[in-house]
């Protein structure tokens, strides 16, 4: 008997997982995080993402002492004021 310790399920819909790279998000505070290349896992069923616990804790790190490649200005707006007529 084979165990496939490496083909896990979808804890969603059951469906099958493949191996990927996505750009992920994190924030903290005000500030958003932003992590290239992410090891994941996509549900080919329900495009459901998922990333390991031991990759989160590794961007828990990097977001206290990690140096970034390189830092983006996030466009921010406040919603009512943005939509509201000018003066
Ligand atoms: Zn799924």
């Amino acid at each position: 008997m084979t165990t496939k310790s490496n083909n896990q399920l979808c804890a969603v819909c059951g469906g099958e997982l493949q191996d990927t790279t996505i750009t992920h998000e994190e924030k903290r505070d005000s500030q958003i995080y932003l992590f290239q290349n992410v090891p994941a896992k996509v549900c080919t069923a329900c495009g459901e993402i998922w990333i390991d616990e031991e990759v989160l804790q590794q961007i828990d790190k990097l977001i206290e002492y990690g140096a970034p490649m390189r830092k983006v200005e996030t466009p921010v707006y406040d919603f009512p004021r943005a939509v509201a007529p000018a003066h």
